[in-house]
């Protein structure tokens, strides 16, 4: 059974369109239940019915013609509860509903499982038999396995066809939304731009060309680079491999000549596909032909042809590298963005930003925020291949993509962005005024950066100065560790413009989600692994490094703060500021002058709160990552779209761990600071301010907004609704209470960026 349950679903995942991927699964699984009926309705959600899309053993001409309303038949039965139906005489159900057309009244015995995708019911799969039987329970289980594995391939097809305008049942649609979660609040309309990484079959782009001779020639030559390729294999490996084994090489150049796989690229370059696409296409049609052979040796022989043509590929890319056209309006996509992919669009043109995979606190999402550009992370279900060139609308306050949006929908999102920067031109009349409740308690607000342009956005939003400088980001961005002086005239840079504003400098915090391409960490819980300063103190070179160069560049500026990440014990800090101190008196040595930094540390670990005083002891101030923190706190991935929406800075849980460690560090007169996101939500910004925090750091872009609301509440107010807060054992009560405070407070105009976390 579990034989032909993969082979049905390797099968089906290999079809080319939905209507080929539904008919394989009816033919398929009629003939694995020895059945004589197997049929597949799916919701049509523009018109709100359940239409037959596939069926063995129903007459034909009803198949796309015949539908169901909502709840009507035993179909709207299965769909309405989402579980199965298992009747021996289906006719007598007083569900039972007649669809002449079909001939189904023939039969008596009725199975119908609902396809579940994400919670919602995409709809039924039914077999019928002509006997008066129950069908077993094994048949059932089967049934309710394979529908379970399919619910995902389906809802694949369904949305590609959604994309290009076509709704299950063939008719035109509009403004098919995908889910995922905000990455960074605000709304974009543009043009999609899909980004990938380099030589792999699976993700090239389509596109289409005009010079097709030029395509065609340029393909024949990389075909030619490969087969002399080949031949020097065979010549060089004469002698150390056997005959029959070199004969493999000789395989490779004839399944590369003309009449082979080679030819049948070209024709589709003269169907107007660029040369990559046209590889692409055609390798997956072999590798899905050799993939389903019954025989072994064949099957793997579909290892060769990816090889070959990745071979191919890589030549293509790297004569005519994929540098894409960024338009005006650039929305880029990707299945995993990365920095360098956001550093490579020009930034006057780069709209929205849309990440398949990743969530709102992976740091992809973190860096957007910094540059304010609207995002959307895990689109799990957004078929990202067919997207290139179409217009978007990104709801990053929603966090869900729009494709094929109708003038309506255009109209209503425009309409949006014109609130939005008349909110902005209203905010910015705040810049120089001080961050203070209505009664005058102050607090700093202070920026988090990576790059120098988010230094100098920060000034122009009034930022009292950096909260966190994540070091990580110009590492990121270069292809090798950045050298002492590199890293001195970066960091002199953000010192030297904020100056006598202070910078928090984190020492380099990779592993995790963020790995240096040229420092591979491959680990299974790289979360839970080499981190921060478990990399650092175990390579003191780089950290040595790293902190000669902060100190360096902070020379007569005296407004560096040097700050220590993913801290689990006294230890660690004990080492680092040992390493610290010497690297102070090797540059005394050398004969500068410079004061000793202030040295803080980042509590991000439910171990580290448990010790927030005896770790506040041994450093100058307390920072918290609250990201870290909340991720650690709920086990719950910031990374993972699947459980996006249990990562919640208002848990009760992270709330009162904030509380315990303000009151620790305060305890040892400790300055304590927030540097997670959470501290650019302006709801949560009023609970920080109750609790004490004397610093919160955020992006760029929410720091008028959190100045706004701080200016509009008394610290009284603030203070009544933590008391109120802190009570309650439900994070969504938690948001409720807060959203009304700040409704009526009057700034219910920045609600809408509270959705972040
Ligand atoms: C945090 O964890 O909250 C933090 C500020 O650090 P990062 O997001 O860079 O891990
Ligand atoms: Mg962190």
């Amino acid at each position: 059974m579990l034989e032909r349950l993969r082979s049905i679903v390797q099968e089906v995942s290999a079809a080319k369109d939905l209507q080929s991927a539904l008919d394989i699964i009816v033919n398929r699984v009629r003939d694995a239940l020895d059945t004589h009926v197997c049929s597949i309705y799916l919701l049509d959600q523009d018109f709100h019915c359940h239409v037959l899309m596939a069926s063995e053993g129903l007459n034909q001409e009803a198949v796309g013609r015949v539908s169901l309303e909502l709840g009507e038949g035993l179909v709207g039965l299965v769909a309405k509860h989402a579980e199965p139906v298992n009747l021996r005489d289906a006719p007598r159900h007083r569900n039972f509903c007649l669809l002449e057309e079909t001939g189904e009244e023939d039969f008596h015995a009725f199975l119908g499982v609902p396809i579940i995708h994400h919670r919602s019911v995409l709809g039924v799969l039914v077999v019928q038999h002509g006997d008066l039987r129950r069908f077993d329970e094994g048949e059932e289980a089967f049934l309710v396995t394979l529908s379970a594995q399919l619910a995902g391939v389906i809802a694949h097809a369904e949305a590609t066809g959604a994309i290009e305008g076509v709704s299950p049942s063939g008719h035109r649609i509009f403004d098919t939304a995908f889910a995922g979660v905000s990455g960074c609040a605000g709304v974009a309309i543009g043009t999609s731009v899909v980004v990938y990484p380099h030589a792999d079959l699976s993700r090239v782009p389509e596109r289409m060309i005009e010079d097709v001779e030029a395509e065609i020639d340029f393909f024949n030559s990389c075909l030619n680079a490969v087969r002399g390729e080949m031949r020097e294999f065979n010549e060089r490996l004469a002698g150390q491999l056997a005959e029959e084994e070199r004969q493999l090489f000789d395989a490779y150049v004839r399944i590369l000549d003309d009449d082979a796989l080679g030819n049948e690229v070209v024709a589709r370059i003269r169907m107007g596909h660029w040369a990559q696409g046209a590889l692409a296409w055609v390798a997956g049609e072999h590798l899905r032909a050799f993939e389903r052979m019954e025989d072994e040796y064949l099957r793997e022989r579909a290892v060769d042809i990816k090889d070959l043509c990745a071979r191919v590929l890589a030549h293509l890319q790297q004569e005519k590298p994929d540098k894409p056209e960024y338009p005006e309006d650039t929305i880029l996509v990707g299945e995993e963005l990365t920095a360098s992919m956001l550093a490579e669009v020009p930034k006057d043109k780069l709209r929205g930003l849309i990440s398949v995979k990743g969530s709102g606190n992976s740091h992809v999402a973190i860096l957007a925020r910094t540059m304010g550009t609207p995002t959307v992370m895990g689109a799990v279900d957004l078929p990202f291949h067919q997207l290139d060139g179409k217009q978007l609308i990104v709801d990053g306050y929603k966090g869900e993509v729009v494709t094929n949006p109708s003038a309506h929908l255009l109209e209503q999102f425009r309409a949006t962005i014109r609130e939005e920067e008349e909110l902005n031109r209203d905010l910015a009349g705040l810049r120089d005024l001080p961050c203070e409740t209505a009664d005058r308690h102050r607090v700093s607000l202070q920026v988090n950066t990576g790059l120098m342009s988010d230094v100098l956005r920060s000034l122009d939003q009034g930022a009292e100065g950096i909260g966190l400088f994540r070091t990580e980001v110009p590492f990121l961005l270069a292809e090798r560790f950045p050298g002492e002086q590199e890293q001195t005239e970066i960091y002199r840079e953000q010192l030297d413009t904020c100056a006598p504003k202070p910078v928090t400098m984190r020492t380099l915090d990779i592993g995790g989600d963020k790995a240096l391409s040229y420092f591979p960490i491959e680990e299974a819980n790289p979360f839970l692994g080499w981190r921060g300063i478990r990399v650092t103190l175990d390579h003191p070179e780089i950290f040595t490094a790293q902190v000669r160069a902060m100190m360096r560049a902070g020379i007569g500026l005296e407004n560096l703060q040097i700050m220590l990440p993913m801290v689990s014990n006294l230890r660690e800090v004990e080492a680092a500021v040992g390493l610290i101190r010497k690297s102070y008196h090797e540059l005394l040595q050398e004969g500068e002058e410079l004061p000793f930094p202030p040295i803080g540390v980042m509590i991000e670990l439910p171990a580290a709160v448990y010790q927030t005083r005896a770790l506040a002891r041994m450093v100058d101030f307390v920072s918290i990552g609250s990201n870290d923190l909340t991720q650690y706190l709920l086990a719950v991935d910031r990374n993972n779209p699947r459980v996006a929406n249990l990562f919640s800075s208002f848990h009760p849980a992270v709330l009162s761990a904030l509380q315990f460690v303000v009151d620790q560090a305060h305890a040892e007169s400790k300055p304590v600071s927030i540097c997670g996101e959470m501290a650019g939500n302006p709801g949560a910004a009023v609970l920080l301010v109750a609790m004490g925090f004397d610093i919160l750091s955020m992006n760029a872009s929410a720091l008028p907004r959190v100045k706004s609301v701080i200016r509009s509440m008394t610290l009284k107010a603030c203070r009544d609704l933590l008391r109120k807060v802190i009570q309650m054992d439900d994070e969504q009560m938690i948001r409720n209470a807060v959203d009304m405070a700040l409704y009526e407070a009057g700034v219910d105009r920045l609600l809408r960026s509270q959705r972040v976390n």
